[in-house]
């Protein structure tokens, strides 16, 4: 980029000036923009962003910069550099994923609400509603006003938000992997129950939306933090291993010329594995040494067919180990994860991991749901609309759950990384490993769940409560089944308490605690009470003739009585903390003397 160009260079040289523009409009705008381009903190983050969205204009970035540095003058991170840093970070980290200037923009103000005067009034106006849902949705609960549930709360507040806008979640993805990159400086009991908890649930939210690039991040700086001493072992072993890089060099070289045979046009390169990785086969084989085998990726030029006739080649070439090849494009990774993965026997008799994808399998490996933000019109969009299907279901819990701290147990639950695939009525099911023919049953829904009397596993009786493996083939028998031979005479009968014991999707817990919460009080969560206060003031201003068009009233006044956020007064609402008479006359008298 053009640093040293007159007026223009203090754009940043990322705004095109125009070729026939006069001096003097040229200095206008440099006056409105930034100074200096030497000091320019934006630059980095503009040319990393139109780099792949070329169409941009920086100016929004620039004016969200201006606002955040502005707001958060004056305070530090614990590392004693000025705040601003952190969310300029964060919004580099999304524009290297990719991502869009809204969530940029979001990125780089997603601190201001929670942390400065900034209000998400103020923010709405400025920016628009969807920065504002943006920075809302990672907005935390004030923990004086909500106490211990506030954590809960707000992972529960994150995934609503994101069930309307996932981009949420990438920055709030992005906002955890600069904070634990700049945790050196906490204190060691804080270092882990941070790594922990990012472990615990961001680290699995960022495998379910597939986003490669930044879980390979954060699982190496959550090992960096958990296992300062594992970690350092596995990077000297990955630093220092003579012939390695050499012996990569010649499987790569040896796999294009057979491709080049085979005629398949593709792109072979070594793949290495993140530290974590290492560290959890090491670990998981109880090894005495790192345990790490040569891997290379082959990303085909073609289509799908591509793949396997380089599958072909390669096996040609290097015999397979047997039981080592998986086909997870006829049957993809339940985060939409496609390649094929093949171990053989390479030169000088090692073991070699082979991948096999193409370019787009690629793109969707590394971007995950990001990958759509990247370039909207790739052709796996469509498909990655589908990886959101668990968040809407994590949705539908939220309805039925009263508990937030159950809410993050299902949550976390639901993501353990361990899963089996059963085949049910002719499709595949992904469970938790562990789970039973009950769990099977809710998965076809909650009548079969509800009713569910029997079952067969791979054509024999089995227990509800026996574990499935992988592969297995499972029928469910309801009581309405007629074919079945139970006797259908009993009363429809529900799920039993005990199978609450056995089961382990949340969805299945969910169902049967609904269930017989229909015969019991339901408890009532922040989320209700947030709900019935609004209804309530809703209710109170129709009394007196009037209705809100939206929010921003509600939310000036939760400012000027002195609430951390409109929820917090809503609750108060509710808790007939303040009378709603008193909240609407406040209201209305706020809505009618605005000018
Ligand atoms: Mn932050």
């Amino acid at each position: 980029m053009d640093v040293d160009a007159g007026h223009g260079a203090a754009l940043g040289g990322a705004l095109p000036t125009q070729p026939g523009e006069l001096p003097l409009a040229r200095r206008l705008r440099s006056l409105l923009s930034w100074p200096s381009t030497e000091t320019d903190p934006v630059t980095h983050l503009v040319r990393t962003h139109r780099a792949i969205h070329t169409g941009t204009d920086p100016s929004v970035l620039r004016r969200a910069y201006t606002i955040a540095e502005n707001m958060h003058r004056g305070q530090f991170r614990k590392s004693g550099e000025p705040y601003i840093t952190h969310p300029l970070a964060v919004a580099q980290i999304c524009a290297e994923l990719g991502m869009d200037p809204t969530t940029l923009v979001a990125a780089l103000l997603h601190d201001t609400v929670e942390d400065t005067r900034y209000t998400l009034q103020a923010l709405a106006e400025d920016f628009g509603g969807e920065v504002a849902h943006l920075v809302d949705g990672v907005t935390k609960f004030d923990k004086a006003f909500y106490g211990k549930a506030a954590e809960a709360e707000t992972t529960r507040k994150m995934i609503i938000a994101a069930g309307k806008d996932v981009r949420v979640l990438i920055i709030k993805l992005a906002d955890r992997l600069h904070n634990m990159r700049t945790l050196g400086v906490r204190s060691a009991s804080s270092r882990e129950r941070i790594a922990r908890k990012t472990l615990e649930v961001l680290v699995p939210l960022c495998d379910r939306l597939g986003i490669q690039t930044l879980k390979r991040e954060l699982d190496d700086v959550v090992l960096l933090h958990l296992e300062p001493d594992e970690h350092a072992r596995i990077a000297r072993f990955v630093h220092d291993r003579p012939g390695w890089d050499a012996y990569l060099g010649d499987v790569v070289a040896k796999a294009k010329v057979a491709l080049r045979r085979s005629r398949v046009d593709a792109e072979v390169a070594p793949r290495p594995r993140h530290l974590y990785s290492i560290w959890k086969d090491t670990v998981a084989g109880s090894h005495g040494t790192p345990y790490d085998l040569p891997r290379i990726v082959i990303v085909v030029d073609g289509p799908t067919t591509d793949c396997y006739a380089a599958l072909g080649a390669v096996h040609g070439l290097w015999r397979p180990a047997p039981g080592r090849f998986k086909d997870f494009i006829a049957s993809p990774k339940n985060n939409l994860y496609r390649s094929l993965h093949t171990s053989v026997c390479g030169p000088k008799n090692r073991t070699v991991e082979v991948l096999i994808r193409t370019a787009e399998m690629h793109r969707a490996a590394e971007y995950g749901i990001a990958a759509d933000f990247r370039s909207p019109r790739t052709a796996g969009a469509a498909a990655r609309a589908q990886q959101l299907d668990w968040l809407r279901r994590v949705l539908d819990w939220e309805q039925e759950t009263a508990d937030p701290a159950q809410f993050l147990q299902s949550l976390r639950c639901d993501l353990a990384e361990a899963q089996i695939q059963v085949v049910t009525e002719g499709r595949q099911v992904v469970l938790p490993a562990g789970a039973t023919p009950v769990d099977v049953a809710y998965e076809l829904g909650p009548e079969r769940g509800d009713r569910c009397l029997a079952a067969r596993i791979n054509g024999r009786l089995a227990p509800l409560s026996s574990e499935l493996d992988e592969g297995d083939v499972v029928e469910i028998f309801t009581e309405t089944d007629a074919e079945t031979g139970f006797e259908a005479d009993v009363a429809p009968r529900g799920p039993r308490k005990e199978w609450l014991g056995f089961v382990k999707s949340p969805h299945a817990q969910m169902q049967i605690n609904r269930w017989f919460a229909e015969h019991t009080e339901p408890g009532i969560s922040i989320a209700d009470k947030v709900r019935l206060g609004r209804a309530t003031i809703g209710l109170t201003l129709r009394k007196h003739n009037r209705g809100l068009a939206n929010d921003l009233p509600l939310l000036r006044l939760s400012e000027e009585l002195g609430y951390p956020d409109l929820e917090t007064m809503l609750v108060a609402v509710f808790d007939r903390a303040i009378e709603p008479d008193a909240v609407v006359l406040q209201l209305i008298d706020l809505v009618d003397h605005r000018h």
